[in-house]
């Protein structure tokens, strides 16, 4: 197989990997916002949602598997994209080291583990997480949300 066959043996594969109904999900989940379903957003919904599975994305790994999908989308597209759906309250941002955003399907409130060897961001068992007191607010100041990261590292 020659090189260029290859890559469009592979973006049919890869077409092929979402289905209509991941499409219709998606499609779905965008209505629910009140965001119009244009395609490429749809393909992003449903590279998002479309299996049901809660995820946790940065804008790079989207763009990745949205090529995959034979999507002609700039990263700055998808990050946009991705700024409008938290704007539209479909997911929520969760940024690490205060520079590192990722983009989690699952919009309760829920901690973290982050996966500091491979920057990788997954769900920490909420039941496990107690929080006992918190500083008072500063005067004038009410607190908005508490995010709880938890990092991790391979034990040496
Ligand atoms: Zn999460």
């Amino acid at each position: 197989m020659k090189t260029g066959d290859f890559l469009l043996y592979m973006t049919l594969k890869g077409r092929e990997l979402m289905s209509e109904q991941e499409q219709e999900v998606g499609t779905r989940w965008l209505a629910q916002a009140g965001l119009r379903p244009t395609r490429q957003r749809v393909t992003l919904a449903s590279l998002l949602v479309g299996d049901g599975q809660d995820r946790h994305v940065t804008a790079e790994s989207l763009f990745e598997a949205a090529k995959g999908q034979g999507e002609a989308v700039s990263l700055a597209t998808v990050y946009n994209t991705l700024r409008a759906f938290c704007d539209a309250g479909l997911l929520q941002e969760v940024t690490v080291d205060g520079s590192k955003s990722y983009f989690d399907t699952n919009t309760h409130d829920h901690p973290h583990f982050f996966w500091e060897d491979d920057s990788k961001l997954t769900d920490a068992p909420s039941e496990q997480l107690v929080i006992a007191q918190l500083p008072d607010a500063p005067e004038g100041a009410e607190i908005a949300s508490v995010d709880v990261v938890i990092r991790l590292r391979r034990k040496s």
